[in-house]
């Protein structure tokens, strides 16, 4: 069947995930036949460098051997099995490895299928622990303006991204916004390398006055992703531990976009020296393959729920792919490709040649606003007004003409409003770099000239 044909046939019947299906009428979907390292190739045999890891879950390319060889193997032995009164190896041994190197108050892990399930659970192991211990009043959750936290009705109501939530608002959690940290238009005129997280003051007032009721702050460390990438100060989480601490507040770390060495640790909260309660993860936790999440907590929150059964505080939460064994034996793989190619030291190499590229481009773009990168995750956020940093009218969607124009040149550089960026697979070679940069500087050129 030719593209034609396979897109006719895909409108048919599919409705993709965050779109207006009408914008297909002009931009059928890419009919994709298979991937290799950070390319993945349509059907008539164009290619597409993937600067998004595939919506930021790949990170060793597509169809990796080492990955390829492991799925293959489990598939063979074990393909699924009740997690309930049953356990398998691939489990155990994710399980073991996980914990020896995530933050040191998480001891134990709960198993979900995707990010939003991890959050969904996580919110219900906060409320349920304070339930059990007394703290009966701790029934709400605090997030930050432009949270992202994914699309079931419990993590939708933590987000705050107007975009996906607002018109289900009737139906959602009544959970608390606090204005968080803003650096690329930072309302105390600090900049995020030097400042002290002056703008927790807005969470420290908050939390002071309504902490009796509050069972658990759900933030994103230190990158924002689906906000655009924003980017803030370590230090704000170094302060927000404390505030949690004082009062009884679980910390719902959501790692499920920056885990993994995104940032350029394992884990973002490593660069504050944090540990959280609770950690959501997901994404990269398969390297961009299976579906799969978990979710860690400290044996403060186990203890809570660890109990003769007539007691009735067991955790009764279940999906029915809880630790599927093709999944963790992924994940496993995953974590010893970490250890024997020794990624997050490469990692520093490559993202600072990407930050390198990237800063000897940006003299030739229109409208650019800020770059930021931390890790490999690297954003062009472009502007109407440099001076006042006036965004563009979202009507206008610049991002997505942008997106168009670079996929015609074999990069998929999908935009988020007006902001470009790059969050390619760690296999990335620096040739590969140049030719994403590149291409995003063409296209952001080309669309401006455009439509002046
Ligand atoms: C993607 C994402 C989620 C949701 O994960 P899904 O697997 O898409 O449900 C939650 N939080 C953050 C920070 C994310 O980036």
């Amino acid at each position: 069947m030719s593209m034609k044909e396979l897109q006719e046939k895909d409108l048919k019947y599919v409705w993709h995930p965050c779109s207006q299906m009408k914008d297909y009428e002009k931009f059928p979907p890419i009919v994709i036949e298979k991937g290799k390292g950070v390319y993945i190739e349509d059907v008539d045999g164009n290619t597409y460098l993937d600067a998004v890891s595939s919506w930021w879950v790949n990170l060793f390319g597509h169809s990796n051997q080492r990955i390829n060889d492991a799925l293959y193997k489990q598939v063979n032995t074990l393909e699924h099995v009740i997690f309930a009164n049953f356990t398998h190896k691939p489990a155990i041994e994710l399980c073991e490895k996980i914990i020896s190197i995530s933050p040191d108050r998480l001891k134990k892990v709960f198993f979900g299928d995707n990010g939003s399930s991890a959050i969904e659970i996580a919110l219900k192991l906060s409320f349920q622990y304070h339930q059990q211990i007394g703290k009966t009043n701790k029934t709400r959750f605090v997030n930050i303006s432009d949270a992202y936290h994914g699309e079931t009705i419990g993590a939708l109501s933590m987000g705050d991204v107007d975009l996906y939530s607002k018109v289900y608002k009737p139906i959602l959690l009544d959970s608390i916004k606090v204005e968080g940290p803003d650096c690329f238009r930072c309302k105390f005129n600090k900049e995020r390398n030097t400042c002290n997280a002056e703008c927790f003051i807005n969470m420290e007032e908050k939390i002071k006055i309504i902490h009796d009721e509050v069972s658990a702050i759900v933030i994103e460390p230190l990158v924002q992703c689906a906000a655009g990438m924003k980017i803030y100060s370590p230090k704000y989480l170094v302060k927000l531990i404390e505030l949690c601490d004082k009062y009884d507040i679980n910390l719902i770390a959501d790692e499920i976009a920056v885990g993994f060495g995104r940032t350029g640790k394992m884990f973002a909260c490593n660069h504050a020296q944090i540990s959280p309660d609770i950690m959501c993860l997901s994404k990269g936790l398969t390297a961009g393959y299976m579906p799969l999440s978990l979710v860690l907590m400290s044996d403060k929150i186990y203890d809570a729920f660890y109990d003769d059964y007539n007691t009735m505080k067991a955790f009764l939460h279940s999906h029915s792919y809880s630790g599927n064994p093709l999944g963790c034996s992924i994940a496993v793989e995953t974590l010893k490709i970490f250890e024997d190619e020794d990624i997050i030291n490469k990692n520093k190499i490559k993202s600072e040649y990407l930050k390198n590229k990237v800063e000897s481009v940006l003299k030739d773009i229109p409208y650019l606003g800020e770059y930021r990168q931390l890790g490999m995750i690297g954003a062009i956020e472009l502007v109407k007004n440099k001076e006042t940093k006036e965004p563009f009218e979202s009507e206008k969607r610049v991002g997505y003409n942008i997106y168009q124009k670079a996929l015609k040149k074999g990069v998929l550089l999908r935009a988020l409003g007006n902001i470009i960026y790059f969050m390619p697979p760690y296999v990335i070679s620096e040739e590969e770099i140049d030719f994403m940069v590149e291409v995003a500087r063409d296209s952001i050129i080309e669309y401006f000239n455009e439509n002046k």
